[in-house]
């Protein structure tokens, strides 16, 4: 796919960020290109239609998910609910904690958000460890809520992410060679 490869090119590897030994993916230059932001939300629209044409809500983790998770629910015309780090979001809430590499966090979303039995499409840039899609996916149901596609844009394979997540997730950039 042409516009894969469009994508690709504006991915930015950057060594030893924010950790030494860790090679940081920037897909906010992908932002920069108009074209090829249009490519990367066109081929997102096209993977929730085929997996999941009766989605009911879209999901965006904090904060890079709300970078494709909002432009796709509006292009799908389906609201969308943002899944917030602890003390962000007002109102009644529902929380899951996951563990991180030091010490554990929380997301949050609101308690209204989702109702009972409604499919959730959970958007994210980059799936690394899986730790973030898991808790996410995890809270939807907590919520009543039912994950029909966890989507990412980038997945670092090596870590394999995908083996934690009990649901569907197809990464379209996977390996990618950027230096
Ligand atoms: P995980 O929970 O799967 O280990 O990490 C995924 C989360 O960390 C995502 O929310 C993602 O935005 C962030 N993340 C981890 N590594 C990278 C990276 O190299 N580039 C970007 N853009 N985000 C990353």
């Amino acid at each position: 796919d042409e516009r894969v490869e469009r994508i690709k090119n504006k991915i930015t590897a950057y060594p030893d960020f924010p950790k030494p030994g860790i090679l940081f993916r920037d897909i906010f230059s992908v932002l920069q290109t108009p074209l090829v932001f249009h490519d990367l939300m066109a081929v997102l629209e096209e993977k929730v239609k085929s997996v999941c044409p009766d989605v009911d809500i879209i999901m965006g983790l904090d904060s890079r998910g709300f970078l494709f998770g909002a432009p796709l629910a509006l292009s799908l015309n389906k609201p969308f609910v943002p899944v917030r780090k602890r003390g962000k979001l007002p109102g009644e809430l529902k929380q899951v904690s996951y563990t991180l590499e030091y010490g554990t966090d929380v997301f949050e979303a609101q308690a209204s958000s989702i109702k009972q039995g409604q499919k959730v499409v959970i958007v994210d840039d980059l799936l690394a460890t899986g730790g973030s899609m898991k808790a996410a996916s995890e809270l939807v149901k907590e919520m009543g809520g039912v994950v029909a596609l966890c989507l990412v844009c980038i997945e670092l394979a090596d870590l394999k992410g995908r083996d934690k997540l009990k649901d569907p997730c197809f990464p379209f950039m996977s390996d990618l060679n950027v230096e």
